[in-house]
């Protein structure tokens, strides 16, 4: 079984400190129960001379651990000291060196003083700033063409962390995990660092330093945090190459501080979010890929490959009651994408030693990831099966659960429907292999296409055209559109025409109300108006005097934009918010139960990336309750497309 990377350890962490150790203020400090793992491995058994370690052959003082029986490193493949381990070396940007002797605390005083600088790390480059002035945020954020998309902050301590951010028990418990994932936590009142960090947000993404390397940057400056952004070109992976670095972030980076240990295979750091007081995964990546999601057996006789969808991707193989799902893969929408993903999911079936006999893909025709799947399934000589979106993020939530039946309520952006139109608010039927669309959001469509998650108000026109009044508001805020007064006039003429792939998506009519409480008209990042909206609801209350209108298999979204768009001058914008989750919470549950109740199904299950979304999901649990059943969420496996790939093998295994 191939680990995953775990965090510094308290011993190691003692002995970094401790001016008597022979590692002391050693960045490589590592021991069998901490450091890298499945970023070093280059091929099985974990063996040192199968890591890119093998470049160092360990000194006697590092040898007569690993050979003691006794000793913390006895077998530690990573086990490595200041004479014989990796270095570490400050470069400026064009890679000419600095002369330090303390050079990752230089980084960290250059970085508190507002340089960029960027860190190798384990699984790859982060880009280091100042979470306290705006400088070099603004230069980064130019640099990055992120505009607006949050930045995940490294703190220094757990006690740095709580002077900004609201820190529960299990939020604690999770921080300190061996993963040290990236945590999203809630702004503290005492929140002080930089606004650019995470901008309309009410959370931040928070870690604490994972390697001895981490923990020395801190080690000569006050600051509480830096933001620790991972470093790739825009819709590339992360830099794992030092030559590429530098030059790839020229002009981005005033230093990089540079090891000179391989980085095998990349990988990102893990996001998670507490919702309803447990773990939900949103990436799960370091710490935790390949270790196996354990699901029902029986179902996974036939070794199967899913590939996943098109943005979060992730590939799975699922094989004897485990799927192992890879490190998170990203957009594959560019080259750089397709490569990594082919590269990631071989070494997989290498790790996982595993010839699958079946692959699957998403049913759209188009998305890189189905081509990359007719690929493997000509060169296996092995059936491709092609698993409607929805479905598999059902199925994995049953396979999680190991049922064989669920009624499950899947909530997203986008997913291709058997009918060809956009589906992303649906409560289905699955068994596993079959499933059922027993109910759905209310159509609208999609005007402009891929131009309607862009611009949210293009969704708000498509809903809200023809109710007095709001041609005019739309005009009023026709500066938001790229080409102004004639873009929205068109808009409204093609929603008055109907124009426009019909879409029964939860997450753009959280877009439309994003856009029509103003709280944002564009979207920047995956998600943007939707996470903003999210924010603008907090300590909302329900103020429509409205109840779900279903009408058939579906739950109508027009009367709820009619009722905020009445009620936009009376009431305030967060009730308003607020009210918009309730309402199609309260719907999608009353509709899942009713549907349970006629098809005697004991189980009901919430998914998809909307799942992520606290005020929706502890709502609907609510309803569930009241109505005798308990909510079922994802446990390991993300809610949103970075799990899809585990749903896609398991119906497919079983088809
Ligand atoms: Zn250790
Ligand atoms: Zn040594
Ligand atoms: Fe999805």
């Amino acid at each position: 079984m191939i680990p995953a990377d775990i965090s510094i350890c308290p011993e190691c962490e003692r002995e970094l400190r401790d001016p008597s150790d022979r590692r002391f203020r050693y960045f490589f400090i590592t021991c069998t129960n901490c450091g890298p793992r499945f970023t070093i491995i280059e091929s099985t058994p974990y063996d040192r001379e199968n890591t890119t370690m093998r470049f160092f052959p360990p000194c006697r003082g590092c040898l007569g651990e690993y050979r003691d029986p006794l000793d913390r490193r006895f077998h530690a493949q990573t086990v490595a000291c200041p004479e014989c381990g990796p270095s570490v070396r400050l470069v400026d940007s064009d890679g000419r060196p600095l002369r330090s002797d303390k050079p990752i605390e230089e980084a960290g005083k250059l970085v508190s003083e507002g340089s960029i600088v960027a860190v190798k790390g384990n699984g790859g480059y982060h880009l280091a700033a100042s979470t306290l002035m705006d400088e070099p945020l603004e230069r980064l954020r130019s640099a990055k063409e992120r505009r607006r998309k949050p930045f995940a902050i490294m703190a220094r301590s757990l006690e740095a962390a709580k002077g900004f951010a609201e820190v529960s028990k299990p939020e604690e418990r999770l921080l300190l995990s061996p993963a040290h994932p990236i945590l999203l936590l809630r702004k503290g009142l005492n929140y002080h660092l930089s606004d650019l960090i995470a901008p309309g947000l009410d959370t931040v993404g928070v870690m604490l330093p994972y390697t001895g390397l981490h923990l020395l940057l801190f080690d000569e400056v006050d600051d509480p945090a830096f933001v620790m952004t991972s470093a790739n070109k825009p819709s590339e992976p992360i830099i794992k190459e030092d030559d590429v670095a530098i030059r790839a972030l020229r002009g981005v980076v005033d230093y990089l501080l540079i090891h000179d240990r391989l980085i095998a295979h990349r990988c990102d750091d893990s996001v998670v979010k507490l919702v309803q007081g447990q773990a939900s995964y949103i990436r799960r990546s370091r710490g935790y890929a390949p270790k196996p999601i354990m699901v029902g057996i029986g179902s996974t006789d036939n070794p199967t490959l899913g590939l996943g969808a098109e943005l979060n991707v992730t590939s799975c193989i699922l094989a004897d009651g485990k799927a192992f799902l890879s490190q998170h893969i990203g957009d594959v929408e560019t080259l750089e994408t397709v490569r990594f993903l082919e590269e990631a999911t071989r070494h997989l079936l290498d790790l996982v030693r595993c010839k699958p006999e079946r692959v699957a893909c998403d049913l759209h025709p188009r998305f890189n990831t189905s081509r990359l799947a007719e690929k493997l399934s000509e060169e296996f000589s092995i059936p491709l099966y092609r698993v409607q979106h929805h479905h598999a993020h059902a199925a994995k939530l049953l396979a999680e659960h190991r049922l064989d039946e669920m009624v499950c309520i899947v909530c997203d952006g986008f997913g291709y429907g058997l009918d060809g139109k956009a589906w992303g608010g649906e409560v289905l039927y699955s068994n596993g292999p079959e499933f059922e669309r027993l109910a759905h959001l209310e159509e609208h469509p999609l005007i402009g296409g891929d131009l309607a998650a862009l611009y949210p108000l293009r969704m708000a026109a498509a809903v809200l055209y023809d109710v007095p009044g709001f041609q005019e508001w739309l005009h009023e805020r026709a500066g938001s559109f790229p080409h102004g007064e004639p873009e929205a006039t068109l808009i409204l003429k093609e929603a008055e025409r109907g124009r426009g792939v019909p879409t029964s998506s939860c997450g753009r009519i959280l877009d439309a109300v994003a856009a029509l409480l103003d709280v944002a008209h564009e979207r920047t990042y995956e998600g943007e108006p939707a996470l903003k909206l999210e924010a603008a609801a907090n300590q909302g209350r329900y103020v429509l005097n409205l109840e779900p209108v279903i009408e058939g298999e579906r739950l109508l979204t027009k009367p709820l934009m009619e009722s905020i768009y009445e009620s936009l001058r009376g009431e305030r914008a967060r009730d308003l918010a607020y009210s918009a989750h309730i309402y199609l919470a309260r719907g999608l549950a009353l509709q899942a139960v009713q549907e349970a109740e006629r098809l005697q199904v004991r189980h009901i299950g919430f998914t998809g990336g909307v799942a992520y979304n606290r005020w929706i999901t502890r709502e609907i649990s609510q309803i569930l309750k009241g109505h005798g059943y308990e909510l079922l969420l994802q446990k390991e496996a993300p809610c949103g497309d970075g799990g899809i790939s585990l749903g896609q093998a398991y119906v497919a295994s079983q088809l």
